[in-house]
């Protein structure tokens, strides 16, 4: 199979010594959208940068349909790059702006100005034309960087934080707006971010990292309900960690672990010693189905928002775990701060992984 873009174990180790990514792999078909998730300093920007061409590489090659282009300058791949702060030239027009790309590439006037006029349309932006980009509005100036990194047609859009410069609410709208366009063009994402809910809600996959280490690949559902390490299970959602060591179930499906709470089962390897449980899968209360895992604690903080309630529950031996019950507003009410509490929670929510 010919991937848009592959990464065989990439690396960069900065002049300094800094290690900002080791042994990166990475297969990202025609079209799909990829989200590089992680903390501050992980080292998404550097493995974006490094596929853009303004980083060198240290170790292993990257692919572009099948091109070992490593060692191609950037002008010379087919990938574009949208900044968080966009870079536009200020005291340059809209039209300016965008003809940029096209200007490097040498692109004859006729057809840039063809190219220029189709993506200006598309972005609704013709009336604005002739007009300076620092005489724009935020969600416009986006547009702008859009426009730009789309008009040279690349194979590959890679997006560094992209919205991280506009508010809540004009991001919800570009964001919306940036999914609808990735599917209508069909060009492969690689979208930058250290926010959760955005990589989630946009891509087909996630790549989560962190320390310069991808910790797992996977679509935004999988993620969230099967973690693969402790990592990710700290990072993303609202997760209760509980260490074990690997027991014999008795259930042939689920793997189970002793803990200072008893056993737990879950879904995961069978010399696992850590048990992940989201805040969402306990039930206030035991639903008495099979192979139910039971603990008991006391309420420590509590409040109802709609139909959700938001627990702090502390068990017998003080550890605190966060607790959501979900359509259970109504029954959270019947449970006062200070008063005991008996969790259920069903086995197949539970995953178990190693730390
Ligand atoms: P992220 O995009 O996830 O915030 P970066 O890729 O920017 O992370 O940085 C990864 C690591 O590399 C960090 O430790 C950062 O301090 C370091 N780093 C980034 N750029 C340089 C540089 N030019 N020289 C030395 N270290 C750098």
């Amino acid at each position: 199979m010919l991937y848009d873009l592959e990464l065989k174990s990439v690396g960069k180790t900065y002049p300094d010594g800094t290690v900002a990514v080791s042994d990166f792999d990475l297969k990202v078909e025609k079209g799909e959208f990829v989200a590089f998730l992680g903390p501050s300093g992980c080292g998404k920007s550097t493995t974006l940068r490094m596929i853009a061409g303004f980083e060198e590489i240290t170790n292993g090659d990257i692919f572009i349909m099948g091109q070992n282009i490593s060692k191609t300058p950037p002008e010379k791949r087919p990938t574009s790059m949208i900044f968080q702060n966009y870079a536009l030239f200020p005291h340059m027009s809209v039209r300016q702006n965008i003809a940029f790309g096209l200007d490097i590439k040498g692109t004859p006037k006729a057809e840039k100005d063809r190219k220029i006029d189709r993506i200006l349309d598309m972005f609704n932006l013709t009336e604005f034309a002739d007009r300076k980009a620092d005489k724009l509005s935020g969600g416009q100036r986006q547009r702008i960087a859009l426009a730009r990194g789309l008009v040279v047609e690349p194979e590959i859009l890679l997006l560094d934080e992209p919205l991280g410069a506009l508010d809540a609410n004009l991001r919800r709208i570009i964001q919306n707006e940036l999914k609808l366009l990735q599917r209508d063009l069909g060009i492969t994402f690689v979208f930058v971010t250290h926010a959760q809910s955005e990589a989630l809600g946009l891509s087909d996959r996630v790549v989560v990292m962190s320390n310069g280490v991808v910790e797992q690949i996977s679509a935004p559902k999988e993620l969230y309900t099967r973690p693969a390490t402790p990592f990710v299970a700290g990072f993303i959602g609202s997760n209760t960690l509980i260490e074990g060591k690997p027991s014999q179930g008795r259930d042939q499906e689920l793997q189970q672990i002793e803990t200072r709470y008893g056993p737990i089962s879950g879904v995961g390897a069978a010399d696992a010693n850590l048990a992940v449980i989201p805040a969402e899968a306990f039930t206030l209360g035991l639903r008495n189905t099979p192979g139910e895992i039971r603990l008991e604690g006391t309420v420590t903080a509590k409040q109802v928002v709609g139909s959700i309630g938001y627990f702090r529950v502390k068990l017998s031996d003080g550890y605190e775990i966060e607790v959501e019950a979900h359509a259970g507003a109504i029954e959270a009410q019947n449970y006062a701060l200070g008063s005991p509490v008996t969790l259920g929670v069903d086995p197949m929510s539970v995953t178990l992984i190693h730390h």
